[in-house]
């Protein structure tokens, strides 16, 4: 789950990380009042929008007036703000957050994130702060710095130290980096985050060091021990189609092809995905029903699946396990029957019930292709949707 840089300031905060003082406004009468109460002469607007690149696309000004904050925010809230994280479509903005200006000396890049090679948190950093990391990894991965983090010790301040010489940080700033660090690992690990990052951390004029961008993404399957934090989802925020299917507890992540996919293990899913690429023609979703899924269940993703325009085909791949094939058929008839089934529909069925499942299907008068095996399944959908 992401959540927005403003919330991702106060989780920070808790940890000690050092932000500066803002507000969250809807209007742009709201966004003067929080400028004023501020004080200062320098604000910036920030568009609060679940993706990064904000300022590129237009989404982060300096106001240097209090007149200015306010037109900058009757300019933001409401735009369509469009950035390499949001797609073509981009992003209404709805809030926007007003920050003291800052004075910067430099900007560097920091981050932890879990790494699944080592099995470890690791803690990154970059004196190209501002830049998209991505970029840096692909032009100059030696500007990179990166220390993997024990879980027994933690963030140990041997390391801190070691990141904040690479990163050059003068010595009479050292302690305050260590801190920043530090806090910055411990928010990751206490709160159960999945990535944390913070682009840039400002070294000010006076050597301090400050958050002011962050994003934090957390661990959807930890999300039951931080109710707070399970407070700052912002529904405006997720793919509707998404919503829709964590109310019957589905396993569904929305993708840009036009394959529709309903398959039941997360392997067997990505499996299909996989196979669907192999044939040239891309997966709309991926979706896993989960062992257990009753016809309710079956008959909710097909309805999602099913919704989506730019779905052209829709391929079932199923193995019954302890998850039945008839149940399966079951589901896909009644939703078809629900919603009307305007595309290609192929189903593979194999394992418990299959006999049974395959019957129910053949004799409900779907327009359905029946597959023998993943190859064929995924060479008859393809076959489908291409015409
Ligand atoms: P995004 O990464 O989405 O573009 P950021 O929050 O990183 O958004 O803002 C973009 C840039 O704007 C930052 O790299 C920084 O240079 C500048 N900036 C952001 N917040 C402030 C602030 N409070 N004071 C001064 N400059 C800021
Ligand atoms: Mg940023």
């Amino acid at each position: 789950m992401n959540i927005h840089e403003y919330q991702a300031k106060q989780v920070l905060k808790k940890y000690g990380v050092p932000i500066l003082k803002g507000g969250i406004a809807e209007t742009a009468d709201e966004a003067l009042a929080i400028a004023k109460n501020l004080g200062g002469s320098v604000w910036v607007v920030k568009a609060q929008i679940h993706a990064g690149g904000r300022g590129k696309g237009g989404g982060v000004k300096v106001a240097k007036s209090l007149d200015e904050v306010k037109i900058l925010s009757q300019k933001i809230i409401g735009m369509n703000l469009i950035t390499h994280q949001t797609g073509p479509e981009g992003r209404l903005v709805k809030k926007v957050y007003i920050e003291e200006g800052c004075q910067i000396a430099r900007e560097f890049y920091a981050a932890c994130l879990v790494d699944r090679a080592t099995g470890r948190v690791a803690l990154m950093a970059s004196k190209e702060g501002g830049v998209e990391i991505e970029e840096v990894a692909a032009r100059n991965p030696e500007a990179i710095f990166r220390v993997d983090i024990d879980p027994t010790t933690g963030l140990l301040p041997f390391q801190a130290r070691q990141i904040s010489f690479s990163l050059g940080i003068p010595s009479e700033s050292l302690g305050k980096a260590v801190t920043f660090f530090q806090g910055l690992y411990q928010a990751f690990v206490s709160e159960d985050c999945s990535t944390a990052e913070i682009n840039p951390v400002v070294l000010t004029p006076q050597g301090d060091l400050i958050a002011l961008d962050a994003k934090m993404n957390f661990d959807s399957n930890a999300l039951y021990r931080h109710k707070d934090i399970l407070e700052y989802r912002d529904l405006a925020e997720e793919d509707p189609a998404e919503i829709e299917a964590s109310k019957f507890d589905l396993a569904f992540i929305k993708l840009d092809g036009n394959i529709g996919c309903l398959v039941n293990g997360a392997g067997l899913a990505m499996a299909t995905l996989d196979i669907i690429k192999l044939h040239g023609e891309s997966p709309a979703n991926f979706l896993d029903v989960g062992g257990g899924a009753n016809k309710e269940k079956v008959t909710a993703a097909f309805k999602i699946i099913l919704k989506d325009p730019k779905v052209k085909g829709i391929l079932v791949n199923i193995f019954g396990g302890i998850m039945k094939c008839d149940i399966i058929a079951e589901g896909v008839i009644s939703a078809s029957k629900d919603v009307g089934l305007k595309v290609p529909l192929v189903v593979r069925l194999e394992g418990t019930n299959v006999e049974l499942g395959k019957k129910i299907l053949k004799e409900s008068g779907l327009s359905i292709t029946p597959a023998d095996d993943l190859e064929d399944a995924a060479k008859k959908i393809v076959q489908a949707v291409r015409g």
